[in-house]
């Protein structure tokens, strides 16, 4: 094991004399290291000879290892979210760009008006079920609609508001 010498830090600041320490991991000076679960050093020294320590390596101690660095706050970027973006002609162009890149057929209604329930794909609506007398029937669900984002990003191949198919 790597033997180093470390200064406490008072705050930001190295104080009092080093100390010497085993390090579990490969350490550089001017890194900051965990000396035990409440105090924080930073290396002056590393790859102290053997010898140094001889007299007194039976006393020596092992740092925990080095200062975790602050978990990023990722919770930040995951609960930022752009708005949704509805708009049925800068939906469709979005899709037919979509389908050329990818050659595949552009089964939307290029309305965006779906020809089984009536609403746009591309505005938010209501949710639709077929009865079993294949009439629809209108419910009072919320249903999202397919956003100028997700028509660039999706092949739409059926109705988000009722399920209908587009390709059959
Ligand atoms: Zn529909």
């Amino acid at each position: 094991m790597q033997i180093i010498k470390v200064k406490f830090l008072k705050g930001d600041a190295p104080s009092g004399k080093p100390y010497t320490y085993y390090s579990p991991v490969a350490v550089a000076v001017g890194d900051k290291v965990q000396i035990t679960e409440t105090a924080v050093g930073v290396v002056v020294a590393v790859d102290v000879p053997e010898v140094e320590v001889a007299p007194y390596r039976d006393k020596l101690k092992t740092i925990i290892g080095l200062v975790e660095a602050p978990p990023e706050r990722s919770s930040e970027k995951v609960a930022y979210a752009p708005p949704e973006v509805y708009d049925p002609l800068a939906a469709t162009e979005a899709q037919s760009k979509l389908c050329n890149e990818r050659s595949v057929p552009h089964f939307a209604p290029k309305s965006g008006r779906c020809w089984r329930c009536g609403q746009n794909i591309y505005l938010p609506g209501k949710k639709y079920y077929s009865t079993t007398s294949r009439k629809m029937e209108r419910t009072d669900r919320d249903s999202v609609g397919i956003s100028v984002e997700r028509a660039g990003r999706e092949h739409i191949t059926g109705c988000p508001h009722c399920n209908w198919s587009f390709c059959e």
